[in-house]
């Protein structure tokens, strides 16, 4: 990047920006540990300069600097997310939105509230609870991750069951175009809202969005024990077919509740069979019914044991918890798979065919965010300081999807990592439209270049997945016990 230009940056956002190399570094990574040799082979992840707007016109008048001179810009808010999606990839600006924070306004009669894009989503939903309101859904991740972040990405989580995605909870958003124009953009608009959802940081910077809250009401927690994942499927299906929706359902497999139990977190104490967790929220009277639907599914299936309030209502307190299995480290590593509930129990049963082959432990937990999709994340245990090991095993993460691919599932999330299997995530002309957005939208390229739309060379479809079948043959015949 100019060095003029980085100069002139530096004048104007003060102590906001940053060319110091150590500061930068920062920036060149996210939440999964990624080997920099391997990392600095394929792309350059170093900004040129990390800038901190403050506000709309600030990141507008960066868009268009950036625009003028053809410098790619990255957005970064939590960087909570694992596929380098708000790492760079051509170097250039990387512009850190967390100051871009607050609520704008809130409209009790329409149960809205405008919020700008950097404000997390506990942020949100404590200052909605002091009104008697909250936020409709939120990400497991909810105290790093940001409004605007989880609606770049596919925005379901926790709510999700009950509420349905982030997007159909979105009115609107105002938006800095890649050539620093400021729209404001809805569903009647051209471009219309469902552009932006999933665009990772690919087609603007959003500043501010207006979201639906609901009332905030009591909640009642369950957990259920199940011998097995089949079990578990025909359950699941009966909660959700049952009168009242649940506000969210997670699950764990026998291979997750052991590991917990080894280190220590295991609701109750169990290491046999499946969990689901159910959570309800609503009126006392929905309440009472969603206490009858389970109590009845205990009394006509013996096979369903649930599980003492207090472990339910703990497991609920640690919902931002999920990484707690990090712990029997020193890294985990693994995918998170969009997978049809359908396809639930056969997905498990092939990756545990897959752990025996492979001699590792592979543990998997998941919310089932509709009533047909569980977002599946599925992981084991590595070490990162061991360079060659670790990127050998990063290939049974390929190896994970292929499962998931196989009942219909694909990768949860793009960013680059994901780039090679675009083609499992969409379908050609549903892919070619959105290439065409992002040339209407972006013609030169600058917004968060490398990601989503297609693999960069190194990392194409075909090279990867040659790559990946080597390295995993390798770690099966040598790397037992790794
Ligand atoms: C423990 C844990 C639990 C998680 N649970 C969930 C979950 O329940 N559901 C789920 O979907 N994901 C989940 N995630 C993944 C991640 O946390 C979410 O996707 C999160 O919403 C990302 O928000 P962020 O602010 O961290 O965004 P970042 O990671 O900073 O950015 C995400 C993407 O959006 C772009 N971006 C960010 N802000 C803006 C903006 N204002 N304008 C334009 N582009 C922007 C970035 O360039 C990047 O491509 C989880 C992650 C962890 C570690």
């Amino acid at each position: 990047m100019n060095k003029e230009i980085v100069q002139k940056m530096l004048e104007k956002y003060g102590d906001r920006a940053t060319d110091s190399m150590f500061e930068r570094s920062l920036y060149a990574r996210d939440l999964a540990p990624v080997p920099a040799i391997l990392a600095n082979m394929l792309i350059k992840t170093l900004p040129d300069i990390v800038v901190r707007p403050s506000n709309t016109e600030e990141v507008a008048a960066i868009m268009k600097t950036a625009f003028a001179n053809n410098i790619p810009v990255t957005p970064r808010a939590g960087a909570s997310t694992v596929y380098f999606n708000s790492v760079p990839t051509k170097s250039g600006i990387l512009m850190d939105l967390n100051l871009i924070k607050g609520i704008v306004g809130l409209d009790e009669e329409g149960m809205t509230v405008t919020v700008k894009a950097g404000t997390t989503w506990s942020e949100l939903d404590e200052f909605l609870n002091n009104q008697g309101l909250a936020p409709k859904s939120f990400p497991s991740s909810a105290p790093a991750a940001t409004i605007g972040g989880w609606f770049c990405m596919m925005g379901y989580g926790i709510g999700s069951m009950k509420y349905g995605s982030l997007l159909s909870q979105v009115k609107s958003i105002e938006v800095v175009l890649p050539d620093g124009s400021i729209k404001k953009v809805s569903q009647e608009t051209n471009p219309a809202l469902d552009w932006f959802v999933s665009s990772e940081g690919t087609l603007g910077i959003i500043t501010q969005l207006e979201v639906e809250v609901r009332k905030l009401t009591n909640m009642k927690h369950f957990l259920l024990q199940l011998p097995d994942a089949r079990k578990m499927l025909d359950t699941m299906k009966t909660i959700i077919d049952a009168p009242v929706v649940p506000y969210n359902m997670h699950f764990s497999d026998q291979e997750c509740l052991k590991a917990m139990k080894a280190l220590g977190f295991s609701p109750a104490n169990m290491d046999i069979g499946c969990i689901i967790g159910i959570d309800y929220e609503g009126s006392d009277e929905e309440l009472k019914q969603a206490q009858e639907i389970i109590d009845s599914l205990a009394v006509a299936n013996k096979l369903v044991n649930p599980i003492p309030q207090e472990s339910a209502e703990l497991e609920w307190e640690e919902r931002f918890k999920a990484l707690k299995l990090k712990r029997g480290g020193p890294s985990v590593l693994g995918a998170e798979v969009w997978l049809p509930i359908k396809g639930l129990p056969a997905y498990l049963e092939d990756v545990q065919k897959m752990a025996r082959g492979y001699g590792l432990n592979l543990f998997s937990y998941g919310h089932v965010v509709t009533p047909e999709y569980a977002t599946v994340m599925t992981t084991f245990y590595a070490d990162e300081t061991q360079t060659i090991k670790y990127i050998i095993n990063l290939s049974l993460v390929k190896k994970i999807h292929d499962i998931g691919h196989r009942y219909g599932g694909n990768p949860y999330g793009v960013g680059l990592w994901n780039s090679p299997m675009i083609g499992r995530i969409h379908q050609p002309p549903q892919l070619g439209e959105l290439r065409k957005r992002k040339q209407a939208m972006d013609s030169k390229g600058i917004m968060n270049p490398g990601k989503v739309y297609r693999a960069p060379l190194m990392l194409n479809p075909f090279n990867y997945s040659l790559g990946m079948n080597v390295l995993a043959g390798v770690r099966r015949v040598f790397g037992k016990g790794w």
